[in-house]
């Protein structure tokens, strides 16, 4: 297998790519930095932001039928949105939990944060690969400790190797993300619950249930949250970005579930008012049976064509697709070559985006990580690696 040269053209947008990608550190760059600082280049497909197009959309003929239509954007944008703990009460029923256990963010990334900075007190567990939020906010505040996942083992977390490496790391808080990005690994609910009985009771599990939407155990692609446990574990914080699962990153949308003298104690720090207008309108239709009822049908058929694209993925001569419960897989590519070649060449070659792993710490070998964009989208994804790899 071999990777054709660029021309000297694409050779100047793919120099151009690298600089963007170191410019923005262990994320990515976003679509429209693209789009902006690359103007020739015709992106048309994203496969490196990880979301469900179908609820985008969904969300959007809300928003244009509720919103725009009538007008009453004006409003939501005129006046101030409700306090912090004016929507967590809005969610606690949803969600059927007290309100003083709900902490309501600025997306996911502000709850992470508010929890490293002010829960965490000496030492964090991460599991490797990993988000890498969880530990950047820890540089120079508290240590971080690593569990790190095997690709022998398609990254699956073992329960008693963890809980083993937790008596060993003797953190005061673990970080679980589940399913894992970026490898999609899933941990079975009923080994989530083992390990939340064996922890030590004074070490903070943090479970990270931002792709829990996409996993399933049943045949009804029921969703298996671990939010009810939190009445009998007081250390136990879900948190829960609705980023992806619902396709609305650009509103920041968040919230987590923990014990109510933690919410407390956040809510002394500020975020009195961390909720925007559009954010506020997305959890009002959260709360509501006939959104969460058409939701739940693009959820299952995305989810079905997931993993329709996770097996034509496989079939990919020279790579490797791990299995993945998120709506992304991890692809390895074989045969020594690089993964942020291939992304260059999707990218430039095919307008194909999706994201090189060469930056994510304990992975070792070339991965790119691939997400799920509906049916016709993902042929073209499929398309164009075998056209870069060769094999088309
Ligand atoms: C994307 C992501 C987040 C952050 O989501 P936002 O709500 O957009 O801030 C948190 N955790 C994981 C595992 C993610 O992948």
């Amino acid at each position: 297998m071999s990777v054709r040269d660029f021309t000297p053209d694409e050779a100047s947008v793919a120099d151009q790519l690298t600089k963007l990608k170191a410019a923005a550190g262990s994320h990515s760059p976003s679509l429209l930095t693209l789009r902006e600082q690359l103007p020739h280049l015709d992106i048309a497909v994203d496969a490196c932001f990880i979301s469900n197009p179908y609820a985008t959309q969904l969300f959007l003929d809300h928003l244009q039928r509720e919103l725009i239509d009538t007008g009453a954007i004006r409003d939501v944008l005129e006046f101030y949105p409700s306090q912090n703990e004016v929507i967590a009460e809005l969610l606690a029923s949803q969600l059927g939990i007290g309100p003083e256990s709900l902490f309501v963010g600025n997306g996911a990334i502000e709850i992470i944060q508010a929890l490293i900075h002010n829960v965490a007190r000496r030492r964090v567990l991460v599991t490797l690969p990993t988000f890498s939020s969880y530990y950047e906010f820890a540089a120079g505040r508290v240590e971080v400790a690593f569990h790190t996942l095997s690709k022998d083992d398609e990254f699956r977390l073992d329960p008693e190797e963890y809980l083993a490496r937790v008596r060993e790391v003797e953190p005061d808080m673990v970080v679980l993300i589940n399913p894992n990005n970026p490898d999609g690994s899933y941990l079975p609910h009923g080994d989530l619950l083992l390990i939340l009985d064996g922890l030590p009771p004074e070490v903070t599990a943090v479970v990270d249930e931002s792709f829990i939407h996409f996993a399933f155990e049943d045949l009804n692609l029921d969703i298996r949250s671990v939010i009810p446990e939190c009445e009998h574990h007081p250390n136990l914080v879900v948190v829960k970005s609705m980023s992806k699962d619902f396709g609305i990153a650009g509103i920041r949308a968040g919230y987590a579930v923990m014990h109510p003298d933690r919410v407390g104690d956040l809510l002394r720090n500020g975020y009195l008012w961390n909720s925007n207008g559009l954010a506020e309108y997305f959890f009002r239709l959260y709360c509501r049976a006939d959104f969460l009822e058409s939701y739940d049908l693009v959820r299952k058929q995305y989810i079905l064509e997931t993993q329709l694209f996770y097996r034509q993925l496989a079939k990919v001569p020279g790579t490797r697709t791990y299995p993945s419960m998120a709506n992304f897989a991890l692809v390895e590519i074989l045969d020594g070559v690089s993964a942020d070649l291939v992304t260059q060449h999707l990218l430039v070659r095919h307008g194909v985006y999706v994201r090189t792993c060469s930056d994510k710490i304990g992975l070792d070998g070339e991965f790119l990580r691939v997400a799920s964009r509906g049916l016709r989208d993902n042929q073209r994804i499929i398309d164009a690696l075998g056209d870069v790899l060769g094999t088309g």
